[in-house]
């Protein structure tokens, strides 16, 4: 969809194209990824601003654009479907959060409450509660903060910058080479950053970052279910697969006895296709879970995610999505133009 400029989408949003062809695929399952429901621009944000999804204000609108056009599901209604129990409404739509953040319950819950929309959030549960930061949002903090120009980094070498542009760019670039390390190495390289920027970092430097568990109990006694996404978040296929069970079945099991229900569902890290694999869908099917998803690009076929309910595709939204934008992704344009994509 990168493809098709805004001017153009603006233009089909405006016609009511994408309304026009809504009706004809009413049976395909959409599911939404979203991270974090904050605003990138606001004074004190200066962690990854890549993994903010929405501002609160687009989030609102994001959620009037979904009631008036789908039938908002719970991940209870998507399990009952797959084992067979019930059937969907037309336009199923559920709605998930990926990673556990405090802004979930500031900025997504009310809005979701004032609808009375359910939704799903999968949390990394060595997180919750914890100051413990995200290594990209540890990293964004101190290339934020730093003062430096440049700095001699693992992997990349010598970076030099002159602005925020380039500086983000060197960010994402360290990143990028990060995320093929294996986890230890990653964390190994990674805490080198405070000092290598010359920036320091305070036991509370990200307090109030993730949900606390009693914030978890809070939003599940209202209608918003919690999905395992891992305990340390490491890329599944990075570890060996005696890790991943332990990732799997810990992250699980630590939620069931906090908040006291099922878990049945899992997000994996990352999620695009070299994320996760047979094995790992084997071990989720014998600890119980009974849908996983990935960030590959949905909407999907309801055959298809009842062949592979561990592979379920979603939507990934980013706060850079204009309504337009995020209309046409929604309603399934790019999946229309490219089904096999
Ligand atoms: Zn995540």
């Amino acid at each position: 969809m990168s493809k098709i400029s805004r001017n153009t989408l603006n233009l089909i949003y405006r016609a009511g194209l994408l309304d026009a062809v809504h009706p004809l695929w009413a049976d395909r399952l959409t599911v939404l990824a979203y991270h974090r429901i904050a605003d990138p621009n606001g004074a004190g944000f200066d962690t990854f601003e890549p993994n903010v999804s929405a501002t609160p204000t687009a989030f609102a609108a994001q959620m009037d654009f979904i009631r008036q056009r789908f039938n908002v599901i719970s991940g209870r209604d998507l399990v009952a479907w797959l084992q067979g129990e019930q059937s969907l409404p037309t336009h199923p739509l559920l709605i998930t959060f990926d990673d556990g953040y405090r802004d979930n319950l500031d900025h997504a819950w009310p809005v979701l409450q004032q609808r009375n929309m359910p939704a799903v959030i999968f949390l990394a549960t060595n997180y919750m509660g914890q100051a413990t930061p995200f290594y990209w949002d540890l990293i964004a903090y101190c290339f934020y903060h730093t003062t430096k120009q440049e700095a001699d980094l693992p992997l990349i070498g010598l970076q030099q910058w002159h602005d925020k542009a380039s500086r983000t760019a060197v960010l994402k670039k360290w990143l990028n080479s990060l995320k093929k390390l294996p986890d230890q190495e990653k964390w190994t390289a990674v805490n080198q950053l405070p000092r290598l920027l010359d920036v320091s970092i305070s036991p509370d430097t990200f307090a109030g970052l993730h949900l606390t568990w009693d914030q978890v109990r809070t939003m599940t006694a209202t209608g918003i279910e919690m999905g395992a996404h891992t305990q340390s978040h490491p890329i599944l296929t990075r570890v060996s697969l005696a890790q991943a069970r332990q990732e799997l079945e810990g992250s699980k099991n630590r939620i069931e006895a906090e908040i006291n229900q099922p878990v049945k569902l899992f997000a994996y890290p990352n999620g695009l296709s070299t994320d996760f694999n047979a094995d790992l869908q084997t071990i989720l099917a014998q600890l119980n879970f009974a849908a996983a998803f990935t960030l590959l690009p949905g909407p999907t076929q309801p055959a298809e995610a009842q062949q592979k309910p561990l592979a379920i595709r979603r939507i990934f939204l980013h706060h850079q999505d204009t309504l337009p934008r995020f209309a046409a992704k929604v309603m399934g344009l790019p999946r229309l133009l490219k089904p096999s994509g």
